[in-house]
């Protein structure tokens, strides 16, 4: 069998380890250039689920380059107001020393990219298929194309893939934008970080809509293009920014950094002087969207897998640690022979259970009303 993935993110990349594993034929179309291509250097929550589905499908030596190049494990998950007075806490064991707890996007990527040079292919933008009477036929935006017996969409929230199979599924944008940010942890840094920052996941919140994230990123192994950082990421509506999006989107890193700063001026000295240590240039803003109900599809030979079925806001910690049970999933379905509907309707309904969990947490995080 031959199975060509659309898109080298975490979901298709797991997955295309998953398969090579089993012996199946894969190929990898990611349509940016190069791995360093985007900013992508924030922290991504790994849980149980997305760490056993990583232990199913991983080689041996590339489970253990992701162990290595993740994060030192934390187990706090904390809020606080905006003075810094905690409003709850809840502690998580860690399983032992080769746990993964968090990993840094870029880091991870790489890692789960072991061993597969030969089957990555960047520069690939997916426009398009045509179901034929042997498999799929696959257009890319260079006039390019290829064939396949399975055609796997990997490709994240905008999917094109999705686009072509579901054209009907709306994305909603929830009105909530946030703007990375990170704080190398230099040992000036740690003398001023709150204990709680240091140790995990912290979210502050200043009761007006207005908030910010702040979680360690402490390698066990970096990655040679940075070090040890604390991520911080503010996030409000437009009108709690105060910031349009037409402008919000065109602001240099500096001026979105100096919009963090004029946001939190009023909050405690620790988050104040935090802020003010932080790395203006590698700030970026995000919009947040999600759908409401995961659709379905009728397809032989194309599927889906991740924010390309069931994208969802980061209000769960749930997405990528989703995309990889999915990649698990489709794993086990396609080196079984079992039909691709099966592992559609697993999809389908344990998507909908997060996006719906996270759609509640949003409302919750963000004081926002998402329409359904
Ligand atoms: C800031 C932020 C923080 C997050 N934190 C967490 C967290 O703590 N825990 C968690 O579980 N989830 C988190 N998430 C969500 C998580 O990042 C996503 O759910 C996860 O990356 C989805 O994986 P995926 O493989 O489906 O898609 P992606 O990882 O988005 O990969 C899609 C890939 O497809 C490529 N692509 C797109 N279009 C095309 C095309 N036409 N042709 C070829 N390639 C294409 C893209 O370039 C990309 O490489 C966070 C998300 C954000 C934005």
């Amino acid at each position: 069998m031959k199975v060509a993935i659309m898109g080298a993110g975490i979901g298709g990349l797991a997955l295309a380890q998953g398969l090579r594993k089993a012996g199946v034929e894969v190929t990898v179309y990611e349509r940016d250039p190069s791995p360093r291509y985007r900013k992508q250097g924030y922290r991504i929550h790994i849980s149980p689920v997305g760490e056993e589905a990583l232990a199913a499908m991983l080689p041996d030596a590339v489970r253990r380059r992701v162990i290595a190049t993740a994060t030192r494990p934390g187990d706090l998950v904390a809020g606080f107001d905006a003075q810094l007075n905690q409003q709850f806490e809840q502690l998580y064991p860690v399983s032992g020393p080769d746990a993964v707890t968090s990993v840094d996007r870029y880091a991870f990527r790489r890692a789960l990219m072991t061993g597969l040079d030969d089957v990555l292919r960047f520069g690939k933008q997916f426009t398009s298929y045509a179901e034929t009477a042997d498999g799929v036929e696959i257009a890319f935006a260079d006039g390019t194309s290829a064939t396949a017996d399975v055609l796997v969409g990997a490709d994240g929230v905008g999917s094109r893939v999705r686009g072509q199979v579901v054209p009907s599924l709306d994305v909603v944008d929830i009105g909530v934008r946030c703007i990375y940010g990170k704080v190398p942890l230099t040992p000036a840094v740690r003398e001023i970080a709150p204990e709680s920052f240091l140790r995990g996941f912290c979210f502050v919140s200043d009761g007006s809509g207005l908030g910010a994230a702040f979680a360690p990123v402490v390698f066990r192994e970096p990655p040679a293009e940075y070090g040890d950082y604390l991520m911080a990421v503010l996030t409000g509506t437009n009108a709690v920014l105060g910031v349009p999006d037409e402008k919000l989107f065109e602001l240099p890193a500096t001026e979105l950094w100096a919009l963090v700063a004029r946001s939190v001026g009023e909050w405690h000295p620790a988050i104040r002087a935090l802020v003010d240590v932080g790395e203006a240039e590698a700030a970026f803003p995000i919009t947040l969207r999600t759908c409401i109900t995961v659709p379905t599809w009728s397809s032989a030979c194309v599927t889906l897998l991740g924010d390309a079925v069931h994208p969802m806001t980061p209000a769960a910690g749930a997405g990528a640690n989703t995309a990889l049970w999915d990649a698990a999933r489709l794993t086990r379905a396609l080196t079984s022979g079992e039909d691709l509907a099966a592992y559609q309707q697993e999809v389908v309904a344990k998507g909908q259970a997060i996006v719906t969990e996270s759609l509640q947490n949003a409302e919750r995080m963000f004081n926002v009303s998402i329409a359904a």
